[in-house]
């Protein structure tokens, strides 16, 4: 398909891969992974991934030592990647995309948590969305999840086990636990922290109180004590106010320390060796968790667009526990400004994430030269990639028709108050015909009380529609904005769907099923 042939985009700007041959062999890896999941969920396809990862770049990295995501790109460890096959790639890629998703990894979320902590709890919910929806879609028959470099899956109950010191470390895997389906990351971190709270395998160190430890002190050689077998035998903590050390650092079986015998540095635990800081030991998550690089509009925005698409494709559904934040998201709760406050900071991101060199600016810049008569003339085209700071443009058509109540207008043009501070918008009056001499530019809410109401007649959607590339306004429309009562009865069914986003504002309960466009119905008792 189209899309797919035009997403070969794994760039290294760190020169990170070994080899260009390696670079090559793993742009041929994304592009055959993104090229999957655009199959049907059936034959191994992901099509909601597909909508949703589709236009983010891909870059090699070796700051990470598997893989990461900000929301506008995946980073990847080379060697780490180089070790996926495409089904792992795309297993990878739907953990990634979903931690934003969720929001996992905004500071809001998991502020106050320990990291390592949280990286895990995040990592079960996430996973058992993964799997739900890799069982429930059918591409299970295809290949099997939590296999290969990612897997086995570690069920939480195991871990809790392992924390507690009844069961080993598992020695590789990922949090993976269909059954977490449904859970909070919280209540996952809560289990976690009691389980360690009681755990065989916890340090009650440091022998030395922190507070009355010498800060340049050089441990002291001394013969190494037998580590303390479970919580018996341990060293008492010191006086209260000073941090224990807390880590599962003591094998009940060998009665010995993970971090081996001291004498330790300074910056380790007298008693046990661990870091200071924190550690846990056993496997870490699966991928590091960078905070999103973008705003929750923008992240909901995202999932919308993707599952509108994925929708249109006629390629199955949204992954059910998507389909449920959307849900929170979604109908009712949204207004109309929400959604075109989505749509145009979408334009936004599709538009303007980086230089992008297929989509050149609109207006034309170019290089003059003098001609003859010494007048500078525009002779060279410049060709601009579009850049951060794109304005989206809409155009709203404001249905003035006599079955209009003033109160629909009202309420109508209410919603574009939010809107209109973003990039430029056009409101025209519309009823058997459009008044376009009567098109009020709006570039700040003051402007929206300009908008006239003129005609009460009939109404003329194609009329309209056809019309708009000839104005002035109406050249490389982003959104279109129609608010209207959704009259079918004058509305053609068989419109012929306009170059651009399409949002219909119906000012009543009606029910409207336009043949293009999102709907999205006013109830003016919230306004
Ligand atoms: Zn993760
Ligand atoms: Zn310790």
């Amino acid at each position: 398909m189209e899309f797919a042939s035009a997403l070969t985009r794994l760039s290294d700007p760190e020169k990170a891969a070994s080899s260009p041959r390696q670079l090559h062999e793993l742009s041929e890896k994304i592009s055959a992974t993104i090229t999957r999941l655009f199959r049907k969920c059936e034959n191994g396809g992901n099509p909601f991934l597909f909508a949703l990862t589709g236009p983010k770049p891909h870059e090699l990295t070796r700051r990470f030592d598997t893989a990461a995501t900000d929301g506008k790109k995946f980073y990847w460890n080379p060697d780490f990647l180089e070790k996926l096959d495409p089904n792992e790639a795309a297993t990878i890629m739907a953990h990634e995309a979903y931690h934003v998703l969720f929001y996992h990894c905004t500071p809001e979320r998991s502020g106050g948590y320990k990291p390592n902590i949280w990286n895990i709890a995040v990592d079960y919910v996430v996973n058992s969305v993964v799997e739900t929806d890799h069982d429930k879609s059918g591409r299970n028959s295809k290949y099997k999840l939590w296999t290969g470099v990612i897997g086995p899956a570690i069920p939480l109950d195991h871990y809790l086990e392992s924390i507690d010191g009844t069961r080993d470390w598992p020695d590789k895997g990922c949090f993976g636990d269909v059954t977490c389906y449904g859970r909070s990351p919280e209540s996952i971190y809560d289990a976690i922290m009691k389980a360690m709270a009681q755990s065989k395998r916890k340090c009650t160190g440091p022998r030395t109180p922190i507070g009355q430890q010498q800060p340049q002190q050089i441990p002291q050689p001394q013969p190494q004590q037998a580590g303390p077998n479970g919580q018996q035998g341990q060293p008492q903590i010191g006086p209260s106010g000073v941090k224990a050390c807390g880590n599962l650092s003591w094998d009940p079986k060998t009665g010995q320390s993970v971090y081996g015998p001291g004498p330790y540095a300074t910056d380790q635990c007298e008693d046990c060796g661990a870091p200071l800081n924190g550690s846990m030991p056993g496997i870490g998550s699966l991928d590091s968790h960078l905070p999103s690089a973008q705003t929750k509009d923008e992240t909901m925005g995202d999932m919308l667009r993707a599952a509108e698409q994925t929708r249109s494709m006629g390629r199955g559904d949204v992954p059910a526990g998507i389909a449920e934040a959307l849900g929170l998201l979604g109908k009712p709760e949204l207004t109309p400004r929400d959604i075109i406050r989505m749509m145009c900071s979408n334009k936004v991101i599709d538009k303007g994430n980086v230089n992008d060199w297929k989509r050149f600016r609109r207006r034309p810049e170019f290089i003059y030269e003098k001609d003859a008569d010494g007048i500078y003339q525009p002779k060279h085209r410049l060709y601009t990639p579009k850049k951060h700071d794109y304005m989206p443009k809409w155009v709203c058509l404001l249905d003035t028709s006599g079955s209009m109540s003033d109160e629909d207008l009202v309420h109508g043009v209410k919603e574009l108050k939010l809107v209109s501070g973003v990039g430029e918008g056009w409101v025209v009056p519309c009823d058997a015909t459009p008044y376009w001499d009567k098109a009020t530019r709006i570039t700040s809410t003051g402007d929206l009380a300009r908008t006239q109401i003129v005609g009460r007649g009939g109404t003329v959607f194609d009329t309209f529609l056809r019309e708009l590339p000839e104005q002035k306004f109406g050249q490389n429309v982003d959104l279109l904005i129609i608010i209207t009562d959704g009259d079918c009865g004058e509305i053609p069914l068989d419109l012929k769907p306009p170059g651009m986003d399409v949002l219909w504002i119906i000012t009543n309960k009606r029910d409207f099923k336009p043949n293009f466009g999102r709907v999205c119905q006013l109830r003016p008792s919230r306004l």
